[in-house]
């Protein structure tokens, strides 16, 4: 027995005997359990994978995980790094290009009176792993220079 029934934690610690068997309690969620009592846990994978998912849309704070999944948020915070870290490492190809989006400034800017007037944006894409496609779009400062001095 090495890990709580309920919230998958490893930091579990004996709490007494209970008909003859070690009862363990869990550091991080409190529940107290008994090892071999066959009660299982089998919506946590389920949980991991919603709290990581709303997590990494930028949906949810470590804390509203804990709230939803009735865990503390400690305990959320060692779901993402598990999953973050069983994750292969991504490998952007560094291939920056120079893109011009006359359009979108057209849409964005304050109208009719930047027509003409787009910049430049600097645009890196990439493909972390494979079937997750990532593109980072970061427009020129107002004091930027077109010309190198070196
Ligand atoms: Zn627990």
């Amino acid at each position: 027995m090495n890990q709580c029934k309920r919230c998958g934690s490893e930091g579990i610690v004996k709490n007494g005997m209970v008909r003859g068997r070690q009862r363990y309690r869990c550091r991080a969620c409190a529940y107290n359990f008994i090892e071999g009592d066959r009660r299982v846990n089998d919506a946590l994978p389920a949980k991991k994978a919603l709290a990581v998912l709303l997590y990494s849309l930028g949906k949810a704070s470590l804390n509203m995980l804990g709230h939803i999944f009735g865990v503390s948020r400690s305990l959320t915070y060692r779901w993402i790094v598990e999953a973050a870290v069983s994750l292969p490492e991504p490998q952007a190809p560094g291939t920056i290009k120079e893109m011009e989006f006359d359009e979108m400034w057209h849409f964005i800017g304050s109208k009719k009176t930047n027509v003409g007037s787009s910049r430049p944006w600097i645009v890196a894409e990439g493909e972390p792993w494979h079937g997750c496609s990532v593109v980072v779009m970061l427009r020129l400062s107002n004091d930027y220079t077109a010309k190198s001095n070196i």
